[in-house]
């Protein structure tokens, strides 16, 4: 990657600016405290089941087999059924889970400060792969929409990273060819692949120091400070 060329970074939501793993587990932790039927199996079952479970539901959602909706309704339906429990609570779950998962949303350690630092030296903008209603909500909570001069959201383009064709219309939101852009964030065959593919630069946030299975990401970073030694 050539620092002089760069002139506008994109950044990825979840999981690279902000921490939705951790708010998912304490959205599900919340839940598991509120509803008594579900104390009898242990929280991080929930948890792991839970995981399993939607991983596979959004695998389908983007292969466009199933709407939000049904993803909504039978991740918990699915989790419960899995875990033997009453499945008369899920819907009930299902309703309050965004609730909680709301309250917990927060930056990546060393996020904010490289985010902010960034932004003195480029323009910025946001891809995320996610329901344009909570995307939007925190966009507007972290001040997404003041800083950046594109928001693209999976749902309301119509495609989801890794396709090309959303890669595209940021390149062109950009207003710079596609060597002049680096892309910021941490899944391998959503960020990675997608804007290695695009022509871009790619800066793969690897905080568990992962391998990245053949591919060649410019960056490898385990910590924002090495972003900010790199590009600041
Ligand atoms: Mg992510």
């Amino acid at each position: 990657m050539q620092k002089e060329l760069i002139r506008y970074i994109y950044f990825d939501l979840d999981d690279t600016l902000l921490n939705h793993k951790k708010a998912e587990q304490n959205g599900l932790r919340d839940i598991y405290n509120k509803i008594p039927a579900l104390q009898v199996i242990s929280v991080d079952k929930l948890l792991e089941v839970y995981a399993r479970i939607n991983r596979g539901l959004w695998i389908e959602y983007a292969q466009g087999t199933i709407d939000r909706s049904t993803l909504h309704r039978r991740r918990f339906q699915e989790s419960f059924e899995a875990l033997g429990i009453d499945g008369e609570i899920n819907e009930y779950a299902g309703s309050i889970y965004m609730e909680y998962y709301r309250t917990h949303w927060e930056w990546i350690k060393g996020a904010k400060y490289a985010f902010s630092k960034l932004q003195e030296h480029y323009k910025t903008g946001v891809i995320t792969n996610g329901f344009a209603e909570t995307q939007w909500m925190k966009i507007r909570q972290f001040e997404f929409d003041k800083s950046c001069s594109a928001i693209i959201i999976s749902e309301e383009f119509g495609s989801m990273k890794p396709d090309l064709a959303i890669f595209n219309e940021a390149t062109q939101q950009a207003g710079f060819a596609p060597d002049h852009i680096l892309y910021v964030g941490d899944s391998l065959s959503s960020d990675v692949d997608g804007a290695l593919n695009a022509g871009w630069n790619m800066a793969w946030y690897n905080p568990k120091s992962l391998s990245p299975e053949g591919r060649k990401p410019h960056l490898n970073f385990q910590d924002f400070q090495e972003l900010i030694d790199v590009l600041g």
